[in-house]
């Protein structure tokens, strides 16, 4: 059983790792950028809320996010375990997913902080920007992503660490390098 939380600025490379940190550990990969963006694409209710914020590059307000991942979390093929990736982003988050993992009976057992420096995620997200065509990927959204992630969401691993449950891995270099100290960090023999 593993329930894993991936910190990371936008363009760490969180959503790659995540997907194969996932099967290695065989339990889902929750991305709550994904989940936003499927709703975003079928034009539900939440996917319309959601794209209004995204496409500023603002959060979602926590009432909806926290609604959202409480449902996920509570789909059977979470009970074996999960990897959240972009989920706690804020304070509120944090207490909101302690309270739905208490209900189960439940605690995380590590939170990976990936870090990378600013100008190569920034490069990264451009590089994806022309690949993908994410409409958040513009260089205005980019900045403001990035501000959001240094203003309210780095300053949770701070949390985490007081907890004894932070590890941080060097999110640079090629991709199966970090796959590699991704799974030593979390103590998973490769
Ligand atoms: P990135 O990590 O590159 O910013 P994501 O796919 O994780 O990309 O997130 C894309 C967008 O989805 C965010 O900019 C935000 O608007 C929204 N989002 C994702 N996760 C959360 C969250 N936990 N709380 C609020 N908004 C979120």
């Amino acid at each position: 059983m593993t329930r894993l939380v991936l910190l990371g600025p936008p363009g760490a490379g969180k959503g790659t790792q995540a997907a194969r940190l996932a099967e290695t550990l065989q339990v889902p990969a929750i991305s709550t950028g994904d989940i936003f963006r499927a709703n975003v694409r079928e034009g539900t209710e939440l996917g319309v809320t959601a794209k209004r914020y995204m496409d500023a590059g603002e959060y979602v307000p926590d009432s909806v996010t926290n609604a959202m991942v409480a449902d996920r979390l509570s789909q059977p093929d979470a009970a074996r375990g999960f990897l959240l990736d972009g989920y706690p982003r804020t304070a509120e988050q944090v207490v909101e997913l302690d309270r739905v993992l208490a209900a189960q009976d439940a605690a995380l057992d590590r939170v990976v902080e990936i870090t990378a420096d600013t100008d190569e995620v920034v490069t990264r997200i451009l590089k994806r920007s022309a690949e993908q065509g994410r409409s958040d990927d513009t260089e205005d959204v980019v900045r403001r992503r990035l501000e959001l992630y240094t203003e309210q969401t780095a300053p949770l691993s701070a949390t985490y660490e007081q907890r004894g449950l932070l590890v941080r891995v060097d999110g640079m270099g090629a991709v199966d390098d970090v796959t590699a100290r991704l799974l030593d960090a979390i103590g998973v023999p490769a």
